[in-house]
């Protein structure tokens, strides 16, 4: 389907209207930005091992019972996607201390948890996205209780099904970040991306960052993690 007028450039992917109201192009690009957009930087080839990556991954995710944005992948960098309006909050499921919750909580990284937790941020890059609990994203009518209940139980869900994936591929799956979105009948579909930018994967053999911590942490070699970790993805399918 063709592409449309730019409907929004975010820091890694543009969004764009098609000739259908309610489907939408997001194209991936390689640009790669941490710490709220004070660190930038390009990822060669960044933008087509995502775009594939979450592809293949939302597809198993329905396979697997969740309903996703996914439609159909249009190129290497591009794919056409439902139309949703996006819940403002950052979902972040975690299996093991790391990131920002080490830091927070004074916690060693790699710690593994008695059992998986889920926290909300606030979508807003003015205020750094703020961490929100289920009362305020009640209280400023983000999402309902019954809307905030499906989404935990989807996140979940997804992290079973992700787990068990990763797994497959000998890649512990550390945490993620997701984004969910209301379709025109009001029904909550898992949107955005999953991908090395929005989860920290590490081999299980060694313990090696496999994901965005590379360009956040300067530890080089990013390009060829990435595509590692797609070429394990393939390998799997
Ligand atoms: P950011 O806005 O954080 O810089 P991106 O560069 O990834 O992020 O931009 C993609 C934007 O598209 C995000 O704001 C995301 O919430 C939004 N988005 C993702 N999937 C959909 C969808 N299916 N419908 C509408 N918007 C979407
Ligand atoms: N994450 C993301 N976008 C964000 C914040 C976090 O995709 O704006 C992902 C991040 O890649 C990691 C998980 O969510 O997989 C948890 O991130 P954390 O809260 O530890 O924050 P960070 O260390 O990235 O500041």
């Amino acid at each position: 389907m063709e592409k449309g007028a730019l409907l929004y450039e975010g820091k890694a992917k543009r969004v764009y209207t098609t000739e259908v109201p309610d489907l939408l192009v997001i194209a991936y690009k390689d640009d790669a930005t941490a710490f709220n957009g004070q660190k930038k930087g390009s990822v060669s080839g960044k933008g087509i091992i995502n775009n594939q990556m979450s592809n293949r991954l939302m597809e198993y995710l329905e396979q697997n019972g969740i309903p996703t944005h996914f439609v159909e992948e249009q190129s290497e960098r591009e794919t056409l996607v439902k139309k949703v309006s996006i819940v403002p909050l950052e979902v972040i499921v975690r299996n093991i201390a790391a990131g920002s919750f080490s830091q927070r909580y004074g916690v060693e990284e790699g710690l593994i948890f008695a059992e998986p937790t889920i926290e909300f941020s606030y979508k807003n890059d003015a205020l750094h996205d703020p961490l929100m609990n289920e009362y305020h994203i009640i209280s400023l009518g983000i999402a309902t209780r019954e809307e905030i209940d499906t989404i935990k139980c989807y996140a979940f869900a997804i992290n079973d099904s992700l787990k068990t994936f990763w797994a497959g591929c000998g890649i512990t799956l550390v945490d993620f970040k997701l984004e969910f979105g209301r379709l025109s009948d009001g029904s909550i579909v898992l949107a955005d991306e999953i991908s090395p930018d929005t989860s920290r994967l590490w081999d299980t053999a060694t313990g090696k960052k496999m994901d965005k911590d590379r360009f956040r942490r300067d530890l080089g070699g990013i390009e060829l993690a990435y595509a590692e970790v797609m070429k394990r993805l393939n390998a799997h399918l």
